[in-house]
């Protein structure tokens, strides 16, 4: 077991991850960036990435790359393969950041940006198809989908939402349900019902998803009180029927939403005085590239105004005021 000394600690190196680590390397601390795979984060599980400013047209593998370059170039100490099991904060007020091979990484400041992970259906044809078809966010891969047919499955407030932000591009969209009534409040149902591009599926669940030449063309489903399958033609699935938040490894308590997504003040510190979070961790009205990445620059400049502040004995602000209550 080895001990190491930084003044800031980034756990994860997705988008945000990356960023923060560009912006520490830029004010010269001494920061490094802590990940369990190969950084990229969601970008190396995106097909395309259309809605980023600056690139219209670029696979999500290549913008992971550009990040880490990029990143590496101007400081960031990147780590990949190195996880995290936990981060608590310790008598002195300090962190001790536990990774899975022992090791710990001490500091005054720590930034999560984990991100999150939805939630899948663990059926045939998913992961096959993911990119290829399926998606889990319509605000990124919807356009791809002009005048085609689609499956929107879920019943909460993100389903229903989201079937019908669908329709700006998509035909039809089937909205595949497992129950008789959804969970989504009472006004987006409404939307929902009187759009006459939806047709929602009631009592059924995907049981497959399956193409021909690597792309989508349809589900097979199942009506659960009859017990029947059938086909349902599409070139499309959208899956929201979760997403969570990781942040498991936070011992202690730390403010949240009733998902589990963390609260911050306006410059990215939790309810924990120097715990940071920026990107998909935290929590947000959409879940996109540029929110993360620019939650970070908060992030790791406030962290630079913080050290400076807890160097010249200045008090940290009580961040619970100031929480970010979220949509
Ligand atoms: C299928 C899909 C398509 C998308 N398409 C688009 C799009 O077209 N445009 C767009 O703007 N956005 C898109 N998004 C959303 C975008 O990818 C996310 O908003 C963005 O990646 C969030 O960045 P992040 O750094 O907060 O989190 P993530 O990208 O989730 O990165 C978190 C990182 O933390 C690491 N990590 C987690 N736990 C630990 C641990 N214990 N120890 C070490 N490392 C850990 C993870 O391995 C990961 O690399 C898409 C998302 C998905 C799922």
């Amino acid at each position: 077991m080895a001990v190491f000394d930084h003044e800031v600690v980034i756990i994860g190196a997705g988008p945000a991850g990356m960023c923060a680590g560009m912006y520490a390397g830029r004010s010269m601390l001494n920061a490094v960036v802590l990940e369990q795979g190969l950084p990229g984060g969601e970008l190396l599980n995106t097909e395309v990435i259309e809605d980023y400013i600056g690139f219209e047209h670029v696979l999500g593998s290549e913008l992971a790359e550009k990040f880490a370059a990029h990143a590496t170039k101007f400081g960031a100490d990147i780590r990949p393969f190195t996880r995290v099991e936990k981060v608590k904060k310790v008598d002195d007020g300090t962190f001790e950041t536990l990774l899975e091979s022992g090791d710990i990484h001490r500091s005054p400041a720590v930034i999560i940006t984990a991100g999150g992970t939805p939630i899948k259906l663990e059926v045939p044809g998913e992961f096959e198809y993911a990119g290829k078809g399926v998606s889990y966010c319509a605000i990124c891969d919807g356009a791809f989908f002009k005048g085609h047919t689609i499956i929107v499955v879920g019943g909460g407030d993100a389903a229903c939402e989201e079937a019908d932000f669908l329709t700006r591009y998509a035909a039809k969209v089937y909205l595949v349900h497992r129950r008789n009534e959804f969970r989504a409040s009472k006004i987006v149902q409404q939307r929902l019902f009187a759009n006459p591009k939806i047709e929602v599926i009631w009592d059924t669940v995907i049981e497959e998803i399956a193409g021909v030449d690597g792309l989508m063309t349809h589900a097979r489903i199942k009506h659960l009180p009859t017990n029947t399958s059938r086909e349902m033609e599409a070139t499309g699935i959208f899956i929201f029927v979760g997403f969570k938040p990781n942040t498991g490894v936070i011992e202690g308590h730390v403010e949240h939403d009733a998902a589990g997504y963390l609260l911050t003040d306006a410059n990215m510190q939790t309810s924990i005085p120097g715990l940071f979070a920026a990107g998909d961790v935290r929590v947000q009205l959409t879940r996109q590239v540029t929110t993360a990445v620019g939650d970070a620059t908060t992030a790791a400049i406030a962290v630079e105004k913080f050290l400076t502040a807890r160097k010249n004995g200045h008090p940290a602000p009580d961040p619970v005021q100031m929480l970010v209550r979220g949509a």
